[in-house]
């Protein structure tokens, strides 16, 4: 991106220290700067204050980007949905983690005492009051306080660029394989959108399993790059009609599982492509937001359907002890702060194969 200029938004508030840290911040649709606002006072009581390393850009920065009817906020806002970072000061009660401990941080601000959170099920949260970067002040600072609880470290072979794919990629991801779909060994899954990053994500995961992954992608040089990953059989969806290619492959039987993310466009195609009892699981809609099923075909094949939203804290831990044990994130770019406008057009434009990450 050109004619970033680092510019001073609101007359930064004298802090305890006088500091001020960088921004990026949107300021109007499709308008984000880098900007120096106050830093945050030292942390108070059980908050954290974390130094931000790396930050995962996801479709969810795309929509907050684009504008969303329906997403209130008040701008100007800092952007970042998922970071990875370390710990620069803790509050006077924080027991769980030190200062330069490597963490990444659960992106939704929930209550920690509703049954929901009682029970593990974060992102059921029952009070919970906005996710940040999108609704709220984001990841896309230098520093930030927030609750210790919502913090998971990071192990020590890790590096900041993977574990910033923790909270949402992969998480997300975790969460929609395995507490939802229950994919299990010895299963076939399809994958829409393989180059995606939670694609690459669930490609990976899947296999890592020991199920059949079959996917799609949109053009020949995505599809080696699938293979690469392991995907079983890969379908260009631009020269084949996926799902009789499913058909074929399955010998009309169809998947356990087909994990869903790109909505109209695939949405009816994925559920002809399950046998019967089969599972999908959704986690997105880039290409829209309505479509009209077949509810027939619903109840007479039985089809189970998930929607997803998120994961669990639990998740992220999962999501980085399978990095530490070598399944790590598909990096397709890496970009400066200042350039994570061209970052989020690279996402929006579907050039992308795996994460794009803007590096601190
Ligand atoms: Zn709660």
């Amino acid at each position: 991106m050109t004619g970033v200029a680092v510019e001073t938004l609101n007359k930064p508030e004298a802090t305890a220290s006088g500091r001020t840290m960088r921004a990026l911040t949107l300021v109007a649709d499709r308008k984000i700067e880098l900007v120096e606002v106050a830093a945050p006072p030292p942390p108070a009581g059980g908050d954290v204050q974390i130094r931000i390393k790396a930050i995962g850009l996801n479709h969810i920065d795309v929509w907050g980007w684009r504008g969303m009817a329906f997403a209130k906020r008040k701008l100007p806002l800092i952007v970042g949905v998922e970071a990875a970072g370390e710990i620069a000061a803790i509050g006077p009660d924080v027991t769980s983690c030190k200062v330069g401990d490597r963490v990444v941080a659960y992106g939704a601000l929930t209550c920690g005492t509703c049954k929901a959170c009682r029970e593990g099920r974060d992102n059921l949260c029952e009070n919970v009051a906005a996710i940040m970067g999108f609704h709220i002040d984001g990841f896309a600072r230098d520093l930030l306080n927030m609750p210790a609880r919502l913090v998971v470290p990071v192990p020590k072979t890790v590096s900041f660029r993977d574990a910033a794919c923790a909270p949402v990629a992969f998480g997300t991801v975790q969460h929609m394989l395995f507490d939802n779909a229950k994919l299990e060994p010895g299963e076939t899954i399809l994958v829409q959108a393989g180059g995606s990053g939670i694609g690459s994500t669930a490609i990976k995961m899947a296999k890592a399993i020991g199920a059949t992954v079959i996917t799609t992608v949109g053009d020949d040089a995505k599809a080696e790059k699938a293979r690469a990953l392991g995907a079983d059989h890969v379908i260009n969806y631009r020269t084949e009609r996926f799902e009789s290619v499913v058909r074929k492959l399955t010998g009309k039987k169809g998947v356990d599982v087909a994990f869903e993310h790109v909505g109209p466009d695939t949405f009816n195609g994925s559920l002809l492509c399950l046998k019967r009892g089969g599972r999908l699981v959704t986690c997105g809609s880039t290409s829209g937001q309505s479509i009209t099923m077949n509810l027939f075909q619903l109840y007479l094949q039985q089809y189970r359907i998930f929607g997803s939203f998120g994961c669990s804290i639990r998740n992220i831990h999962e999501s980085l002890a399978k990095m530490a044990g070598g399944l790590t994130p598909v990096i397709d770019t890496e970009v400066p702060l200042a350039e994570f406008e061209r970052g989020l057009a690279r996402l929006e434009g579907r050039q992308v194969f795996g994460k794009i990450i803007v590096m601190f």
